[in-house]
């Protein structure tokens, strides 16, 4: 099948180049006012790397959720990840990029009907449930799925629970559960759980983890044998925070309760992991205030062209906390400063107080860490358009992938400037005369 979509062609980059200096060549091209992003694929190589070398016997499912990007989905479908979906969308998504079936979770404890006569349709039959009414559900719509119970695992900190929503009590709710789903004669192949997004607390997995075991053992007992194990999500992603500590205890915990990997496979539902440090967001400064007292100003609010309704829902949503980084190098006074969208609405704010250089009009503000929980969940409130993303690859990664399906040699693009890509067109669709030769560029030969 040819690549088509000329929006999500990767731009293959030279080795010294990197998001930053991207940026720094579409923000400084003098025509860009638009905000955009800089998505790095080879950062999400590198998680897989690091998720290979800290957890080895952990097979991720990606949670499409997260970031639903077709391209974000291919370089992982191309590693060989497999995924968890929630939808009848997300699962239909995956499977147009010809990933099997049986490399799809449906991880949503409560699903709708009709989604999972889909499921069936597809072949999807690995999915969650936490409650009797769906024990009930897929036994009329889906009686050969094969079933994971979800038990509530909350750990004491993490940046959204999700425990008031679901996972069943593993002591009283469980073991009834699982003796309904044995008089229903439904397959129960195992135990999952999310002890939620973005863990502060590592030793929440081994307690999840002691947990499971134990209803392996009531599973056992009523005679069912599970072989699935899925830890869920929780692991951070950004630049500056690492899955070591996590891996430590999973890998302990797996050893002390599941030490035949014979026996069990453990499968995990990473979102943010992968996703997050790949994407870097550039936004425009397009007004300003500076509040004066005594003839000087003592503060300032800046006001940019991305906001809560479009990438910072994830100040909303995702509890997010987002740093902003001026593209310029300014030296001297720091000034106590706001960051505000460009809706007409108050609430739009993207950083209440940050110390930040005294900037113009037409500046750059770069926030690093933006890939989970932005872009799928982004709305074109007040009429101001999402950022376009600009995808890019250094060589080595290029060589890596380009010929691992569902990936191939159409999707990248090389030489050229993200920008001025296509027939020297820029994003606005203008025809540009600057000569872009950009250093940090290779060149087709
Ligand atoms: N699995 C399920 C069922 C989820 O609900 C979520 C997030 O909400 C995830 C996985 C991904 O979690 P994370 O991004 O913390 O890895």
């Amino acid at each position: 099948m040819k690549f088509t979509n000329l929006d999500e062609r990767i731009h293959v980059v030279h080795p010294d180049s990197d998001s930053w200096k991207i940026i720094r060549d579409i923000a400084e091209s003098g025509v860009q006012e638009e905000p955009f992003y800089v998505f790095d694929i080879g950062d999400i190589v590198h998680k897989y790397k690091e998720w290979k070398l800290k957890m080895p016997r952990v097979e991720p499912f990606y949670a499409v959720k997260c970031n639903d990007s077709s391209t974000v989905l291919e370089v992982l479908a191309a590693l060989g990840t497999s995924f968890d979906c929630a939808s009848k969308g997300e699962i239909m998504k995956v499977m147009e990029l010809g990933v099997d079936p049986s490399r799809i979770i449906f991880a949503n404890p409560t699903k709708p009907a009709s989604h999972i006569r889909h499921a069936a349709a597809m072949g999807v039959d690995t999915m969650t449930f936490d409650n009797e009414t769906e024990l009930h559900k897929i036994k009329s719509l889906f009686p050969t799925a094969k079933l994971v119970i979800r038990i509530r695992a909350d750990a004491a900190v993490a940046q959204c629970q999700l425990g008031m929503k679901f996972g069943c009590d593993a002591n009283t709710e469980a073991p009834r559960l699982l003796k309904l789903a044995r008089s229903l004669d439904l397959d129960v192949i195992g135990v999952s759980f999310h002890v939620g997004s973005g863990c502060g607390d590592p030793p929440a997995f081994r307690r999840a983890i002691a947990s499971a075991k134990m209803l392996f053992n009531a599973g056992e007992n009523l005679g069912y044998n599970f072989r699935i194990l899925d830890i869920g999500g929780g692991f951070p992603g950004n630049k500056n925070s690492s899955i070591h500590k996590i891996s430590e205890v999973v890998n302990a915990a797996l050893e002390d309760y599941f030490p035949d990997p014979g026996l069990v496979r453990v499968i995990a539902e990473p979102g943010r992991f992968f996703v997050a440090s790949a994407f870097t967001l550039a936004t425009n400064i397009h007004s300003k205030r500076e509040i004066p007292a005594g003839g000087e100003t003592t503060s300032v609010m800046y006001y940019i062209n991305d906001g809560v309704y479009g990438s910072f829902n994830s100040l909303l949503y995702d509890h997010a906390h987002v740093t902003p980084i001026p593209l310029k190098n300014h030296s001297g006074k720091l000034y106590p400063s706001s960051v505000w969208g460009p809706t007409c609405d108050g609430l739009d704010q993207v950083t209440e107080m940050a110390l930040l250089p005294l900037m113009s009009v037409g500046e750059w503000i770069i926030f690093e860490d933006m890939g989970a929980y932005t872009l799928p969940v982004a709305s074109p409130f007040n009429g101001f358009p999402l950022p376009k993303v600009h995808v890019i690859a250094d060589e080595t990664i290029w060589y890596m992938l380009k010929d691992h399906l569902p990936l191939t040699e159409d999707h990248f693009v090389l030489g050229g400037t993200p920008n001025n890509l296509r027939l020297g067109l820029d994003i606005a669709g203008n025809e540009v005369m600057q000569d872009w030769s950009m250093p940090s560029l290779c060149h087709q030969d």
